[in-house]
């Protein structure tokens, strides 16, 4: 029987310096394209039959599934140390980065810039991006288990952790995180299991968390239009979701001023927002440190014309969610545990996330397997920002290497991504995500970074464009 096995023909320092090749994606179509014939590659490794194969040093296969921070920084940190290693990240949509670009907000570019570098690792590293794949839909969690000799599962997690307060159904209690995606233009055929919003949050709002994420969505649905110039919002989003900025938000969280989850400089940044006025609740006289300063400071400061009043609650904890009349109203008790209510619009809820499951369980049984690795959001239960889950995913490179220095784990036995890729019919390569990329800069509209594609099928259209244009070259 004939198969296939890589084998490298240049030095790693050519092969990372090999800037006249085409993109990863398309000389990994290629090998696609014609499985059985030796097909030389500018990117330094040829396709061969097995009687070849003889004399192919063993060359760990790794999947990595997920091309999340987690995913990218995981197979950046494996690619340091195992230069020989065939690496294929498998990414369920036909762009990368997950959060970086779905989570982290439309108007922190400086952080999604974080992209570039992934894209410059994609272009040098020798690392496939085999997007539009979603392992568990598209192909099996086992096949990718038989074929790789080394798994790292980065799938992150996509649900709002839901109140466990008892909650009306009738109730309008919308996640945080379906927000932020549906503003940075998530393809709502990416996730039939979350219904796209479909209506204005309306003019008055609860937001209950006091993490990051609570100030990334009261900072969006409140900041002027002036002021996301250079973001790449999904206009139509924020048009639907907020046609005008809401006129009250309360913000209601557990914990004391000093112990609240956001960082200094996300409330920094809400502060400097002129068309807020800021108030707080619940903040103790003896409350120190530089949050309880700056909300003394910002409370206190003289506003001009303001659109929305947004009032920071401490200490003041959840106790249902009911509906009275058309609004959805929050039960709380406050810092004496004294009940007390806020009836709104919509309550936001922005705690956490979970598994895709109906419980929050554990999604991903079918990963099992001595060389499987779990990595980032998926493993650290949706904790950490991108700095540390590169942290996290350094640790689990470095696991990985030393298990394959001591022999726990074994490199080369299994046959990596030629094995999988002639079940898989419609996945898109690297390419595929730059023509994409390309695309969104160019319709750009005014004082906008890009124009994200919302339709999967428009984006896939694009990505296979490419595919046969280039090689119909
Ligand atoms: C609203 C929001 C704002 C944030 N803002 C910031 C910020 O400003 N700064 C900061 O440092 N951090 C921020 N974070 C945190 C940051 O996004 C996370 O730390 C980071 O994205 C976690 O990376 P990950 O790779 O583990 O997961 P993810 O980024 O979620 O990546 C998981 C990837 O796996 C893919 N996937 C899932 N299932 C499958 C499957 N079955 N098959 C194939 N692929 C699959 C997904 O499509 C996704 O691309 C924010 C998070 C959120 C939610």
């Amino acid at each position: 029987m004939v198969y296939i096995t890589f084998l490298q023909t240049e030095t790693d320092a050519s092969l990372r310096g090999a800037s006249r090749c085409p993109a990863p994606g398309r000389a990994d179509r290629r090998v696609a394209a014609d499985m059985t014939e030796p097909e030389p590659s500018c990117r330094g490794r040829r396709v061969m039959a097995s009687d070849e194969s003889a004399a192919a040093p063993l060359r760990p296969t790794i999947a990595v599934v997920g091309s999340g921070p987690s995913g990218c920084y995981t197979a950046q940190f494996l690619r340091k140390d195992l230069p020989e290693a065939e690496i294929t990240i498998f990414e369920a949509l036909p762009v990368p980065y997950g959060l970086v670009r779905y989570g982290v907000a439309a108007d922190h570019q400086g952080t999604k810039a974080v992209a570039a570098q992934f894209d410059r690792m994609f272009v040098r590293s020798d690392i496939t991006f085999v997007g539009n794949t979603s392992i568990g839909i598209d192909i099996a969690p086992e096949a990718i288990t038989d074929a790789f000799d080394v798994v790292v599962v980065a799938t992150g997690l996509t649900r709002d952790r839901r109140l466990s307060v008892p909650q009306d159904e009738n109730a309008r209690v919308i996640g945080a995180g379906r927000i932020i995606r549906s503003l940075n233009a998530f393809p709502a055929a990416a996730a039939p299991a979350a219904a796209a919003l479909t209506e204005p949050l309306g003019s008055e709002l609860i937001v209950v968390g006091h993490g990051n994420v609570a100030i990334d969505v009261v900072r969006l649905l409140t900041k002027p239009d002036s002021l996301l110039t250079g973001s790449d919002i999904d206009d139509d989003a924020l048009k639907l979701l907020r046609p005008q900025p809401p006129t009250a938000v309360h913000v209601i969280g557990r914990s004391a001023a000093d112990a609240a989850k956001f960082d200094l400089a996300m409330l920094r940044e809400l502060c400097t927002l002129k068309n807020l006025r800021i108030d707080v609740e619940g903040l103790d006289s003896t409350a120190t440190g530089p949050v309880a300063d700056l909300l003394r400071q910002t409370v206190c400061a003289y506003r001009g014309d303001t659109t929305t009043a947004v009032t920071l609650h401490f200490q003041t904890v959840p106790a249902a969610v009911r509906v009275e009349g058309a609004r959805t109203v929050l039960d709380v008790l406050g810092p004496t545990g004294t009940p007390s209510s806020y009836a709104g619009d919509t309550v936001i809820t922005a705690i956490g996330f979970c598994h895709d499951g109906d419980d929050c369980g554990d999604a991903s049984p079918s990963w099992v397997g001595e060389h499987v690795y779990r990595v980032g959001w998926l493993e650290r239960g949706g904790r950490g920002n991108i700095a540390e889950n590169r942290k996290h995913a350094q640790r689990a490179a470095k696991t990985i290497v030393d298990d394959l220095a001591t022999g726990r784990l074994q490199g080369g036995r299994r046959r990596g991504l030629t094995t999988v890729l002639p079940e898989l019919r419609h996945w898109t390569g690297f390419d595929g995500w730059q023509a994409i990329d390309d695309s969104e800069r160019r319709d750009a509209g005014p004082r906008r970074c890009r124009r994200k594609i919302t339709n999967l099928e428009d984006m896939l259209a694009i990505a296979h464009r490419n595919h046969d244009v280039t090689d119909d070259a």
